[in-house]
């Protein structure tokens, strides 16, 4: 059966015409915040939520009540931690400004961050959002390969430029990516069958020929290591392997999108990639790299960089700046002596053994994937599990959310809910969450 596919940004979001039923004081300011941005205002949840403060895990709502925070992966080191709060505030304090000058804090940020990269990745080059990330990495693809051939994943999200806006999938609501974007589906046992390693590899050859025909070489393979918004795929590790190695020999070049699954949060190692053993052409990264200070980056071979630089010049105003490069050290700090990769892994297991036992109870739950804190959960028809139910994954967000726990969606259809809290989710956290799930299903009477 063919079913809807959900635009991204559709997932979860407040419905406007439902305004009227808000209490008095979200409603006031709904209506304020749609008088500014018209329908570019994008809210979540049946009833939004207005945040007045956060720490750590949870977010502290107007309303004085408390939400454990599962959804958001920019304060990845958690809300307002103390020592990234620092760094920003002492360093504001006393110098920023763009970045054609020496400045401390910078070189040694970069070294620190570079030294987590497979060695003939060399050189980085800051930015401020993952979509300039992805939009430089492109750009530099195109320069080196002369080739302007694009490869994604057929619900990928690369962020909101016009060159990146035309390779995700996911963001259009009418229409569909250009002629030099050919899309996979995600690499899911569904689509590949049990080899999703060799299946995968023949999707992206299918697609290279298909560019060809069009007149269109590859010249990028573009993916999000852990497939967050295609659904959260992370097994079996060294899946992507195969389709890499094609993309490389070919003269193509690997670009990594390590957004959502970078910085320690699949427990194992700091980027995603990692999982798969392969050596990328780049890695774009963003959100998590400055734990809400908005900061991106692109880490690259040197050739790559140099042909790009013979032909145009590279400047960007903030990436990199004082007051960032502070907060992306006081980040790296963080993850190593709080052990956040660690604590991903150990409350990671921990989370999806317990989500896997619940589904063994609830037939609206399904398949349970993912790696450290990325952790994605198929919502099913409990009549029909074969069927997704994105209607129940909005239910559940929604009766979560009454209960003071914040989770969102992901998945062509929006029927995954998609768990990606702040590293330092305890133990105690993952556990409430798996109770209260079981209590928003329903289908048992409360403990
Ligand atoms: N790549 C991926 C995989 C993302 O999830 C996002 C943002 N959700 C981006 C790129 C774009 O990042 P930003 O919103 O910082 O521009």
């Amino acid at each position: 059966m063919s079913r809807p596919t959900q635009q991204i940004l559709a997932l979860n979001a407040f419905e406007p015409g439902s305004a009227k039923g808000l209490p008095d004081d979200v409603r006031a300011l709904v209506e304020r915040r749609k008088a500014s941005f018209g329908p570019a205002s994008v809210l979540f949840y049946k009833e939004p939520l207005h945040v007045v403060e956060a720490s750590g895990t949870f977010l502290y709502a107007a309303d004085g009540k408390r939400y454990l925070d599962l959804y958001n992966n920019v304060p990845s080191v958690g809300h307002c931690h103390p020592k990234v709060v620092e760094a920003i505030a002492h360093q504001a304090a006393r110098l920023n400004c763009h970045t054609r000058y020496l400045f401390d804090g910078l070189h040694e940020y970069a070294e620190r961050l570079l030294s987590h990269f497979p060695a003939s990745l060399s050189n980085v080059a800051f930015t401020c959002t993952g979509s300039e990330s992805n939009d430089l990495a492109l750009r530099m693809a195109r320069v080196s390969t002369g080739n302007p051939g694009v490869i994604v994943t057929e619900t990928a999200y690369h962020g909101n430029t016009t060159a990146v806006t035309e390779i995700s999938p996911s963001s259009y609501k009418k229409g569909a990516p250009p002629a030099y974007v050919e899309t996979i589906p995600a690499p899911d046992p569904a689509h590949y069958g049990a080899d999703v390693s060799t299946g995968f590899a023949q999707a992206v050859k299918k697609a290279m020929t298909a560019l060809e025909s069009r007149g269109h070489r590859l010249g990028a393979f573009v993916a999000d290591s852990i497939f967050s918004s295609d659904g959260v795929y992370a097994d079996p590790p060294g899946f992507l392997k195969a389709a890499i190695d094609l993309v490389q020999k070919n003269g193509a070049l690997f670009i990594a999108d390590e957004v959502q699954p970078g910085f320690a949060r699949t427990g194992t190692a700091m980027w995603g990639f990692a999982r798969h053993g392969v050596v990328p052409d780049m890695v774009t990264m963003g959100k998590p790299m400055g734990n809400g200070f908005p900061m991106g980056g692109v880490v690259t071979r040197p050739d790559l960089l140099s042909r790009f630089c013979d032909e145009f010049g590279y400047f960007n105003t903030f990436g990199g700046n004082p007051v960032a490069s502070a907060a992306g050290l006081a980040v790296l700090d963080v993850i190593a002596e709080e052990g956040l990769m660690e604590n991903a892994l150990a409350v990671g297991a921990h989370l999806m053994s317990r989500l896997k036992d619940l589904g063994t109870l609830c037939p609206q739950l399904g398949k349970v994937r993912g790696s450290g804190l990325y952790i994605g959960l198929d919502i099913v028809d409990r009549n029909d599990p074969a069927n997704p139910s994105p209607a129940t994954a909005t239910d559940l967000i929604n009766g979560l959310r009454e209960r003071q726990i914040l989770i969102g969606a992901a998945g062509p259809f929006g029927h995954v809910l998609k768990v990606r809290p702040p590293l330092c989710l305890t133990i105690n956290d993952a556990d409430h969450f798996v109770d209260t799930l079981d209590r928003v299903l329903g289908d048992r009477p409360a403990s």
